[in-house]
């Protein structure tokens, strides 16, 4: 049984009730080409798509946006910052901490989806506000992203959506760049093939519409590791792995090609410290290696206020409720070595 609970706000009256500012809108439309342009290879510059597993608290989650934002311009020249402002979370067995977008408040696991389409609009809208930095989000559930497809510069497919249908569809309408983590199997050619499915034009139902896509060229490859069958995580962030996407990538002779490597997830084993260590390594082999330079477009760190993690009714202000980030100091120094790496 599917009981109705609430009729929501339609995306166009979310969006009237919390308005994005025209010179907002500016600053996104600047920073979402500079992000292409990185992609498709005329900025040499590396991205970072940085910050907490999932944004649980607007006043924790705008005050880490705004140190970024400082760091962000002393290292401009070098490398291009995008904030990680997660508003749902996938949970491996359904249950647990779901984002803002269900819980509001995470010390309330009462679900108000209403509430938190309001919250989490509310979070991008002052993060871009306050810092000038607009942010990456994951299109957990599709039919979401019109909610918020104004303000963001960045998406993510997360790994339990890669081979999902309607995913790589609405993918293929959106109009900016879109990465798609590698399933939890590892298999770099469902990636491709999912980035092949986004690059091109598709016609298809979404929400209450039939609608048609022109197909999106900036959908590209992220690599998070995986999991085995008995559950262990092994890396795909090394030399040879990132030599074996580069390959499957060149067969493909999809335009753009682009990789984006997770340094946390089945890379780091969950061992979240070790994110320092699995970026330089990358960034090395980009020194050693020039397809490795022009194929891997940046890193996804996941990054707070404070190291580690607690649980989501834990009251630690700036630390994750979902998966271990760096805190700040460690991520201000790691910024700063990554730009002097280049
Ligand atoms: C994430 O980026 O926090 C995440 C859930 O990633 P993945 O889909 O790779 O597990
Ligand atoms: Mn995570």
């Amino acid at each position: 049984m599917l009981e109705v609970v609430k009729t929501l706000s339609s995306s166009e009256e979310i969006k009237a009730q919390v308005p994005l500012r025209e010179s907002l809108k500016a600053i996104k439309l600047n920073r979402d080409a500079q992000m292409k342009a990185i992609l498709d290879g005329s900025d040499k510059r590396k991205a970072l798509i940085i910050g907490p597993c999932s944004a649980d608290n607007a006043d924790a989650v705008c005050d880490y946006v705004s140190r970024l934002a400082k760091v962000a311009d002393k290292v401009k020249d070098k490398l291009f910052i995008v904030p990680r402002i997660y508003t749902n979370k996938p949970r491996t067995k359904g249950e647990g901490y779901k984002g803002i977008l269900h819980n509001p408040d995470p010390h309330n696991s009462r679900t108000d989806i209403q509430a938190g389409i309001v919250a989490l609009r509310q979070m991008h809208l002052r993060a871009i506000a306050e810092s000038g930095l607009s942010a990456a989000d994951e299109m957990l559930y599709p039919d979401n992203h019109v909610y918020l497809d104004d303000m963001l510069t960045y998406v993510a497919i997360g790994a339990r959506s890669t081979e999902d249908q309607q995913h790589r569809l609405v993918a293929s309408g959106i109009d900016l760049p879109a990465g798609f983590k590698n399933p939890m199997n590892g298999s770099v050619r469902v990636t491709i093939n999912s980035i092949y499915a986004a690059h091109i034009p598709n016609e298809f139902k979404y929400r209450q519409y039939q609608v048609r896509t022109q197909g999106n060229p900036y959908a590209h490859m992220i690599l998070r590791g995986g999991v085995d069958v008995y559950n262990n995580n092994f890396p795909n962030y090394h030399y040879e792995d990132i030599m074996g996407a580069i390959e499957l990538y060149e067969q493909s002779k999809l335009v753009n090609p682009a990789i984006i490597i997770d340094t946390n997830h089945s890379n780091s084993g969950k061992k979240y410290l070790e994110q320092i260590r699995i970026a330089k390594e990358v960034f090395g082999n980009m020194k050693w290696n020039g397809m490795i330079m022009k194929y891997v477009k940046g890193l996804l760190i996941e990054s707070y206020i404070e190291d580690g993690a607690q649980s989501p009714s834990g009251n630690v202000y700036g630390q994750s409720v979902t998966d271990s980030c760096i805190g700040w100091d460690k991520t201000e120094r790691l910024i700063y070595d990554l730009a002097n790496m280049i």
